[in-house]
C-alpha cells in the first residue's frame, strides 16, 4: 500500500517530469504578508509571481505545502472532529504555472495524474466549473467526462481567493464519490457538505487580482495554481473516505491511544482524532517559530493546544499527553520536514509546559462549566458572563467553551461575552486612572488592548485577519 510519503513523492515526481521545479514548502508564517495569519494554500509563497511583481528562473513549479486553516478566510478549526476531510494542519500538493501553460494543460495534467498514475477509476469522479466557464467545461468534455458529471457552480466555491485581497480566479474542482454508504450529495446539491462526495483537487485559473477597495482587475499573465489535499488523496488511495484512516493518522491515533490508555473506538474516537490533528498543527507551528501567547498568531496556537488538552482530559488523562506524541509525529513526517526533528525538543517542552499549566485550571473550569450548564433549560445559551469567567479565571479560550458546549447542542452568548470583556477593561482603566502614573498605565493598556475581544472572537472574520 502506498503511504502518504509515497503519494507525496509520486505527485512531485510526476510534475518534475512535466518540467516543473520542485520547490520546498514555505514556513507556515507568511513572510511579508500582513494580510494573512498562516499560510493556507500552496500559492501563498508565489503570490508575487502571479501578479508579476517578482520573477524567478522557472515558470513551472510544484510543491507540497504545509498549510494551517485555523483562522481567516479559510478556517476549518470547527470542522475538526466533525468531518472526515478537514484538518487544521494539512499538506497541499500543487503545481503552478506562472504565465506558462493555462487551462487545457492544467486540467489534462490533473486528469492524467489521478486516473493513470494514481489509477483512480474515472466513473467515480465528478468535476465542477465556474458557471460561466465554457472553456473549462469543454476541456473536461473532450477528456471524456460525461456531461452530467461536469457541474456548473455559481458560488464562491468555484471562484478561489486566498484572502480578502490578492490574486484569484475561477476554478475547476475534482470530486470523488465514495459511495452511498456515506451521507452526502454531489457538489451544488443540498447535501454537498456530507463526506460522500469529497473534493480532492482544486485547479485555479489565476487571472484576476482583488484589491482592498473591492475592485478586481485582470492580471497581465494567465497562470495556474492548483491544490490537492495529501490526506484526502491518501485516504482515497488507501481505500477510505476518511482522512483519519490513513497510515499517518492511524499511527498518531495509536500513539494517542497508548498515551491515554483508551482504545480509539466508539465515542472516544473523536477525541483521538482531534488530538492527532491538533498535534500536527501545534508542532508544525512551533517548529516554524510561533510560541503560545495571548494575542495574534500565538493565541491561535494556544487555542488549538488547549482544545486538544480538553480532549485528552475527556479521555481521562491524568498526566500531560501531547508532548508524549511528538516522537511519533517526527517518525512519520520528520523526513519530509526536517524542521520538525530539529525543533523536537522545543516542541515537547512547549507542549509539556502549556499542558502542565492549563491542567491546573482545566478541572475547575470544567466543573464550573458543568454547574452553569446544569441550571440551564435544554438548548439554552451559556451566559456571556459565565463564558468570560471561564476565560478570565480559568484560561478557557472562548472557542474551547464553544467546542465543549457544541457536544450538548448549546451555544455561548457571544455578545454577552464581549460586553463582559469590555466591562472588565473599563474597570481596569478606571482603577489605573486613579494611580496617577500615566507612563505605567500606557504600558498596561497596550498589553490589555493586545487582548481585544476581537482577537478571541474574530479570527474567522476577514476584519480580524486584516488586523494581524
Ligand atoms: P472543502 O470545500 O472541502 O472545505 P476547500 O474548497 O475549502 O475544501 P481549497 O481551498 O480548494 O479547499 O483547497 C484545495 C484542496 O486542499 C482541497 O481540494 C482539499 O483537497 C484540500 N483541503 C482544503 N482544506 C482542507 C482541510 N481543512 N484539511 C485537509 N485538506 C484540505
Ligand atoms: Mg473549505
Ligand atoms: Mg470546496
Ligand atoms: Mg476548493
Amino acid at each position: 500500500m502506498a503511504t502518504l510519503n509515497d503519494i507525496r513523492s509520486t505527485f512531485l515526481n510526476y510534475f518534475a517530469k512535466q518540467g516543473h521545479t520542485i520547490v520546498d514548502s514555505s514556513p507556515l508564517v507568511p513572510r511579508n504578508d500582513p494580510t494573512l495569519m498562516f499560510v493556507n494554500s500552496g500559492m501563498v509563497q508565489f503570490k508575487n509571481l502571479f501578479t508579476g511583481l517578482e520573477t524567478r528562473d522557472y515558470n513551472r513549479a510544484t510543491t507540497a505545502q504545509k498549510c494551517v486553516r485555523a483562522g481567516g478566510k479559510h478556517n476549518d478549526l470547527d470542522n475538526v472532529g466533525y468531518t472526515a476531510r478537514h484538518h487544521t494542519f494539512f499538506e497541499m500538493l500543487g503545481n503552478f504555472s506562472f504565465g506558462d501553460y493555462f487551462k487545457e494543460e492544467a486540467i489534462t495534467f490533473a486528469w492524467e495524474l489521478i486516473t493513470k498514475e494514481y489509477g483512480i477509476p474515472k466513473d467515480k469522479l465528478y468535476t465542477t466549473v465556474y458557471h460561466t466557464d465554457d472553456e473549462a467545461y469543454n476541456i473536461w468534455k473532450k477528456l471524456g467526462v460525461p456531461e452530467e458529471r461536469i457541474i456548473r457552480i455559481a458560488t464562491s466555491d468555484n471562484f478561489w481567493q486566498m484572502g480578502p485581497t490578492g490574486p484569484c480566479g475561477p476554478c475547476t474542482e475534482i470530486f470523488y464519490d465514495h459511495g452511498d454508504h456515506i451521507w452526502g450529495g454531489p457538489p451544488g446539491s443540498p447535501e454537498e457538505d456530507g463526506d460522500r462526495f469529497i473534493e480532492i483537487w482544486n485547479v485555479v485559473f489565476m487571472q484576476n487580482e482583488q484589491f482592498e477597495d473591492g475592485s478586481m482587475k485582470a492580471l497581465d499573465m494567465q497562470s495556474i495554481d492548483t491544490g490537492m489535499g495529501l490526506e484526502r488523496i491518501g485516504a482515497l488511495l488507501q481505500g477510505s473516505h476518511d482522512n483519519y484512516d490513513t497510515d499517518l493518522f492511524k499511527t498518531l491515533i495509536e500513539a494517542s491511544a497508548h498515551a491515554t490508555s483508551v482504545e480509539p473506538y466508539g465515542d472516544k474516537n473523536v477525541h483521538h482524532r482531534v488530538i492527532a490533528d491538533h498535534l500536527r498543527s501545534t508542532s508544525f507551528l512551533i517548529a516554524d517559530g510561533v510560541m503560545p501567547s495571548n494575542d495574534g498568531r500565538g493565541y491561535v496556537l494556544r487555542r488549538i493546544m488547549r482544545r486538544a488538552m480538553r480532549h485528552a482530559h475527556l479521555l481521562g488523562a491524568k498526566d500531560p499527553v501531547m508532548h508524549q506524541l511528538v516522537p511519533s509525529l517526527v517518525g512519520q513526517m520528520g523526513q519530509a520536514y526536517p524542521e520538525l526533528g530539529q525543533a523536537q525538543a522545543m516542541i515537547e517542552e512547549t507542549l509539556l509546559l502549556e499542558e502542565t499549566r492549563f491542567k491546573q485550571t482545566l478541572d475547575r473550569g470544567l466543573k464550573l462549566l458543568d454547574d452553569e450548564v446544569s441550571g440551564l433549560d435544554e438548548g439554552a445559551q451559556l451566559s456571556g458572563e459565565a463564558a468570560f469567567k471561564l476565560y478570565d479565571t480559568y484560561g478557557f479560550p472562548l472557542d474551547l467553551t464553544q467546542d465543549a458546549l457544541r457536544e450538548q447542542g448549546r451555544e455561548v452568548d457571544t455578545d454577552g461575552f464581549t460586553a463582559a470583556m469590555e466591562q472588565q477593561k473599563a474597570k481596569a482603566r478606571a482603577a489605573w486612572s486613579g494611580s496617577g502614573d500615566a507612563a505605567d498605565s500606557t504600558v498596561w493598556f497596550d498589553v490589555l488592548d493586545g487582548a481585544e475581544p476581537t482577537d478571541f472572537l474574530g479570527y474567522d472574520t476577514e476584519k480580524a485577519e486584516g488586523q494581524i
